[in-house]
């Protein structure tokens, strides 16, 4: 079986070469909900305020509807180029400069996968950005991360297991295309959005 992750409408496909989620996040940061909220502006589901983040290696043997892919980037100095698909804006991908490559960022809830992902959280990202009175997270056991402004919160999210060794160049190349290889393909839209605006 092929394990694909897809659009909503199914015309943009990737196909994995390594279906197992290197690990996984929530994610609360206003980013991510502008994006989605800009998406859902023209189809896409309006995203929640904790998302559900899971990262794969990028590492893709077939790319199918590139032609229906768009990059996105927030605004100049953001670092994250976000994939949607033209026809329902579902989320196909996000990479960051931190993910070297080697893995990029799924957001389940804004795409369709055709295999069952079971993996747990390890940490609970940007609470400073939850617009809502308390998320409703794990905090007893799960690692918070309330901004990644200072170095020791960076470097105490890199020490859990194994976001290090994930968030690293790729100790094996790539058996397929990357996700660099498909941006690289694609032209960047800048949607010029000034942080934390709703579109
Ligand atoms: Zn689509
Ligand atoms: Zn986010």
């Amino acid at each position: 079986m092929d394990h694909q992750l897809s659009c909503d409408c199914g015309v943009c496909r990737l196909t994995l070469n390594d279906p197992v989620p290197r690990y996984s996040v929530l994610c609360a940061c206003e980013d991510c909900r502008q994006a989605l909220r800009w998406a859902a502006k023209f189809g896409g589901e309006t995203p929640e305020d904790l998302l559900r983040g899971v990262y794969f290696r990028s590492d893709f043997s077939e790319i199918m509807g590139k032609e229906y892919i768009i990059a996105t980037k927030l605004r100049n100095d953001n670092k994250s180029i976000r994939l949607f698909c033209k026809k329902c804006y579902s989320c196909v991908g996000v990479d960051h400069e931190a993910y070297q490559n080697n893995v990029f960022l799924s957001i389940p809830e804004h795409c369709s996968i055709n295999f069952c992902i079971t993996i747990e959280p390890k940490a609970v990202l940007f609470l400073q950005d939850y617009p809502g009175e308390i998320a409703d997270v794990p905090s007893e056991t799960i690692p918070v991360f309330h901004n990644m402004k200072y170095p020791q919160e960076r470097a105490r999210f890199r020490s859990i297991d194994p976001i290090g060794v994930t968030l690293s160049p790729p100790t094996t190349p790539a058996k397929g295309i990357t996700i660099r290889d498909l941006i690289a393909d694609l032209t960047i839209e800048n949607l010029n959005l000034e942080p934390g605006t709703i579109p």
